[in-house]
């Protein structure tokens, strides 16, 4: 289910003062929305065709700092503007807000209003293209986990994030009276999304203290990333408004678990499953094999997308549920991809080693084109592992590190072929600053261990 509301319902809610706020958004490199609030009349009469926004949202970092070495844009070259191009079908309400309602934008260059390849949305779009062209469509599901603490998100600053208490004093994984105590939060969380066209599944509690976790049912692989976007921050606006935080940070605590955000996917010709072949083993058709091994075989090329930042390989610890190698199982969550729904039309494989902290776009779509690969070159999947995937010395580690991983990503000709030079030199460079401004902090861990003894 894309959005949920027409422009002409948009115009009537307007007309009865229903609605009179319209977030025009788009999708920056982090995953996060990011756009101008426009007053209904305004998104009616003409913002609706075509707005804009500074160029420097797709060539920053979380801080919003102006690193250069970006071919895009830089001081250089004056910081122009991108088109933002309302994609109306992604029109919806935003029932935890006022009178608002949301649009996703596509990015267009300013001058010939070709897409911008760089952005999140079209990198998917030119994927889910690339499927399309072979007679597939993706189906897909992110699961978001993250944590909620007692404290806002303005007390945890203050404090510089060292009195960080999780909302629960206990592991609530599938806790009912634990998350009974959050329900201040989640209910409206899995109520607003539903009424905002996002077909909330449930949520649970996870293995650790505060920890959720939020099911939206598969959809296809476009709706998908928008659900997961929007879910996000409906999240941290919800905990916000009740004066709680919410963190999407894959390790925040060396102690705890961390926060994954798993992605479920299957191919699909028309309504036909076209993973499920009821006589093969597992029920896994023989695309889906191929559609796999391009999975495994280029994990090390993509998982910078699925792990972005330093914190990002915090999560990646021997027994930890956090998988390090790529291979795979059945139903088994040691390992990197996990086959669920065996021997039905449900049959699909989970990526189990996105953090929750990726950009769902960038994730679905070097997911895709590795599997799209698999699927080119026809690769044979090995058998799969058993036991404890952790111990099996003879299956391959993803990158430990970002900078391994930035490396990986450099050189990943797999990845250059399927979006272009351009695009992942770009990405390369986000990688590289990330790095760079970490390798200028000095942490609490260097302090504490070296002040006095060092
Ligand atoms: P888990 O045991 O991993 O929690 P669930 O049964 O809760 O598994 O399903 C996880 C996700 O997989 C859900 O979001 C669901 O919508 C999704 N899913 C179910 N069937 C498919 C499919 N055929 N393709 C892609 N995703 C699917």
């Amino acid at each position: 289910m894309a959005g949920n509301l027409s422009f002409e319902d948009l115009k009537s809610a307007a007309k009865s003062g229903d609605l009179d706020t319209v977030l025009v958004c788009a999708v920056d490199m982090q995953g996060r929305l990011m756009g101008k609030r426009f007053h209904v009349q305004n998104f009616i009469d003409s913002s609706h065709d075509e707005t804009h926004c500074c160029n420097y949202l797709l060539a920053t970092d979380l801080e919003m700092a102006t690193p250069d070495g970006y071919a895009t844009t830089s001081w250089r070259a004056g910081y122009g503007d991108y088109v933002m191009k309302p994609d109306l079908s992604t029109l919806r309400r935003v029932p935890w807000l006022e009178g608002t309602a949301m649009v996703l934008c596509d990015l267009l260059d300013h001058h010939t209003h070709e897409p911008v390849p760089q952005s999140p949305r079209q990198m998917l779009k030119t994927q889910i293209a690339r499927l399309k062209e072979l007679g597939y469509e993706a189906m897909m599901a992110t699961e978001l986990e993250f944590f909620l603490f007692e404290q806002s998100f303005r007390d945890l600053a203050r404090s510089g994030y060292r009195e960080l208490t999780p909302i629960s004093a206990y592991n609530e994984d599938y806790h009912i009276l634990q998350t009974t105590k959050e329900e201040a939060i989640m209910r409206p969380v899995r109520n607003h999304l539903f009424v905002a066209g996002i077909p909330v599944e449930n949520s649970k509690g996870e293995a650790e203290t505060g920890q959720e976790e939020l099911n939206i049912r598969y959809a296809e692989a476009m709706d998908c990333a928008d659900h997961h976007t929007i879910a996000k921050h409906a999240v941290k606006e919800i905990a916000w408004a009740n004066g709680r935080a919410a963190t999407f940070l894959p390790k925040w605590n060396r102690n705890k678990v961390g926060s994954a955000a798993h992605v479920h996917m299957s191919l699909w010709s028309g309504k036909t499953p076209a993973f499920h072949d009821p006589d093969r083993k597992h029920g896994m058709s023989e695309l889906m094999g191929h559609f796999m091994a391009g999975l495994i075989e280029y994990a090390t090329d993509y998982t910078w997308f699925l792990a972005p930042y330093v914190n990002s390989y915090k999560r990646f610890m021997k027994g930890s549920f956090a998988p390090t190698r790529t291979v795979w199982s059945v139903d088994n969550r040691t390992a990197g991809f996990r086959l669920c729904g065996e021997g039905t039309k449900a049959v699909r494989v989970e990526c189990r080693i996105g953090g929750a902290d990726i950009n769902p776009y960038l994730a679905q779509a070097v997911l895709l084109a590795a599997g799209i690969r698999g699927l080119e070159e026809k690769l044979e999947l090995a058998p799969p592992t058993t036991g404890d995937v952790y111990e099996n010395a003879e299956a391959r580690h993803i990158p430990s590190t970002l900078r391994d991983a930035t490396e990986t990503l450099r050189g990943s000709k797999m990845l250059r072929a399927a979006f272009g030079d351009a695009v992942i030199d770009h990405y390369v460079r986000c990688a590289e600053w990330e790095q760079e401004e970490f390798d200028k902090a000095v942490t609490d861990w260097e302090i504490a261990r070296g002040f006095e003894r060092a």
